[in-house]
């Protein structure tokens, strides 16, 4: 392989890897893994994961792994699994036929236990986990040994074959690694290795009633895998030692732990622990509600693979913490879509407007454009009649010097149809305009006037009558701090407005059947897409993936001031 260190998306892992394969440490091979615990479903954190572990792998012509870590029947379910392995799929990875678990190693890593006892390594420990805990110290006071500790081979051997044979209750006895009570790690400490737990496995059902621990169970996946660099986040920095010494102590084939920080997006949480809890409490629809940082909720949203790889390249590879704008997400999305989505209109805030010199039956035509990006995607036929709807928002009847849209007396253009002039509002009881009466100039059709005459403003517009119906939800941050931990609790940070309904809104007929999957443009109002779970046959329903430009700066710049 080519050296990449001098390419600008250079980072820390591929300096590593370049050196291991100019050393020939590994052969020129490269063979990574992205090994998530199925205790609930990814998130964006997990997305970068995914991309550094499958990136380099692509990237080096070397290979990437899918292995479940699924070492705690307690907490894990199939509904996990599934749902990983599709947005795994989505991200746009294969994993070929190396869809793998870690309970596939139990017999092996139960073996290697066992060897690790027979070379005094490991000793079987009578003491509860809470007396494991309290003896384990501090920082700053050394451990205290376990009067366990010093058992022979044979009665450790034979204690952990009855640990394994169900001889004991829950929690009775453990496994535990015979390193160095005094370690300044405390991870070294005698960890424990093996836990017994009368639970049911997702796959191994009822056949262990011993389950590894992680730091056990990891590096030996690890090393049966075969694994070159075993990527992780920071957090097991502290842990390198112990995946070190259990390796080194079993004389097996040895990957090397190499660490990067984790991501963190602001106004949100990336820790499927919390994820669950707002989950659990019903704040959202479910781990894919379109609020969610998960990659369900984000592909829900209207996000795009292309959009979220982006993010995560650009977002860098590094071993300091930070936390990432999640306006940064956005605009990868913005930039994916501005090429790529369909361009359609639709009205969200409807006001009608009455064109009083047009034909009442008559429906016309009139060409709009796909996407302005892509000359390609060509044009589309948009109905245009005498009752149309505009946004609210796009009139004012006192309008200040620099809103060039409707006001009495204004003119401007309906985009791809004609300039209008505004005679006259209809109000309500309330005085609320509820209808508008305009005029159009049948010369300008196409929105261009033979006269050279000019308008400032131009509008999206829907057919009153020539429509579809939709629900619109219209999302906002799931959080109101820009760190939802502040003050402690972040679900008393929750954003109670983070979802809007506009309904009814009007789209143009051309996307009375969307297609499933894309993200189209509503002209104005940013980037759109069919819900597949709340859209059934005659009701469409929406999402907002993002506005068209980032109103949240403004938004910040208030938080801030
Ligand atoms: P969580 O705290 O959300 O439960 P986790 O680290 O426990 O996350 P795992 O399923 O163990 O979740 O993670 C699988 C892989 O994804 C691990 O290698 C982990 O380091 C990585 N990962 C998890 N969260 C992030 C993040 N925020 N940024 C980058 N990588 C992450
Ligand atoms: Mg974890």
């Amino acid at each position: 392989m080519s050296a990449k260190k001098d390419q600008p998306s250079s980072h820390f892992i591929k300096r590593i890897i370049n050196a291991d394969n100019e050393s020939g440490k590994w052969d020129g091979r490269v063979h990574t893994r992205f090994p998530p615990e199925p205790n609930g479903y990814l998130h964006i954190g997990h997305a970068k994961s995914i991309c550094i572990n499958f990136g380099l792998a692509e990237e080096y012509g070397g290979k990437c792994n899918l292995r479940f870590d699924d070492t705690n029947p307690l907490k894990e379910e199939e509904e996990y699994v599934n749902s990983i392995i599709e947005d795994v799929k989505w991200l746009g990875f294969d994993w070929e036929d190396r869809l793998l678990f870690a309970s596939d190693y139990f017999q092996q890593m139960h073996d290697f236990a066992v060897d690790l006892i027979k070379k005094g390594n490991a000793f079987v420990c009578d003491l509860s986990s809470e007396e494991i805990r309290n003896q384990r110290g501090t920082l700053t006071e050394p451990g205290t040994e376990s009067p366990f500790r010093n058992r022979s081979i044979d009665d450790n051997l034979d204690l952990f074959a009855r640990m394994k044979a169900g001889e004991f209750s829950d929690g009775e006895r453990t496994l535990r690694a015979k390193i160095n009570m005094v370690h300044p790690n405390l991870n070294m400490r005698d960890p424990v290795m093996y836990r017994i737990l009368y639970a049911t496995h997702h796959r191994t059902g009822d056949e262990w009633c011993i389950y590894p621990m992680y730091d056990w169970a990891h590096g030996l996946g690890d090393s049966i895998e075969r694994i070159t660099h075993s990527i992780c986040t920071l957090e097991f920095e502290d842990h390198r030692p112990l995946y070190d010494w259990f390796l080194q102590a079993l004389d097996t084939y040895h990957p090397q732990q190499i660490e990067f920080a984790r991501l963190n997006l602001n106004f949100t949480v990336v820790s499927k622990r919390k994820l669950k809890r707002i989950v659990d409490e019903g704040v959202v629809d479910g781990w894919d509600d379109p609020r969610m940082p998960t990659i369900s909720g984000l592909r829900r949203r209207g996000y795009t693979p292309v959009s979220i790889r982006n993010f995560a390249e650009t977002v860098g590879v590094t071993k300091r913490d930070t936390i990432v704008d999640a306006a940064r997400l956005e605009n990868a999305l913005r930039n994916d879509l501005n090429k790529r989505a369909p361009r359609v209109m639709g009205v969200l805030d409807p006001l009608k407007v009455v064109i009083t010199n047009y034909p009442e039956d008559k429906v016309e035509y009139v060409d709009a454009v796909n996407n302005p990006e892509d000359d390609s995607a060509g044009t589309r036929k948009v109905a245009f009649t005498r009752e149309l709807v505009i946004e609210k928002a796009d009139y004012m009847e006192d309008p200040p010097k620099k809103f060039f849209r409707l006001g009495p007396g204004r003119e401007v253009r309906l985009k791809y149809a004609y300039f209008i002039t505004c005679h006259g509002a209809v109000r309500d009881e309330n005085g609320d305009v509820t209808e508008l009466h305009c005029t159009y100039d049948p010369e300008t059709k196409g929105g261009a006037a033979p006269d050279g005459r000019r308008v400032r403003g131009t509008l999206h517009w829907v057919s009153a009558t020539e429509n579809i119906a939709a629900k619109v939800r219209l999302y906002d941050r799931l959080f109101n701090n820009e760190n939802p931990e502040e003050g402690g609790d972040f679900m008393k940070n929750l954003n109670p407005n983070s979802l809007q309904i506009a309904e009814p809104a009007f789209l143009e007929a051309s996307i009375s059947e969307p297609v499933s999957g894309c993200t189209y443009q509503f002209e104005r109002l940013g980037y759109f897409i069919a819900d597949v779970q709340h859209s059934s046959s005659g009701k469409l329903v929406f999402n907002r993936a993002v506005t068209l430009r980032d109103s949240w700066a403004k938004h910040a710049q208030k938080v801030h001031k």
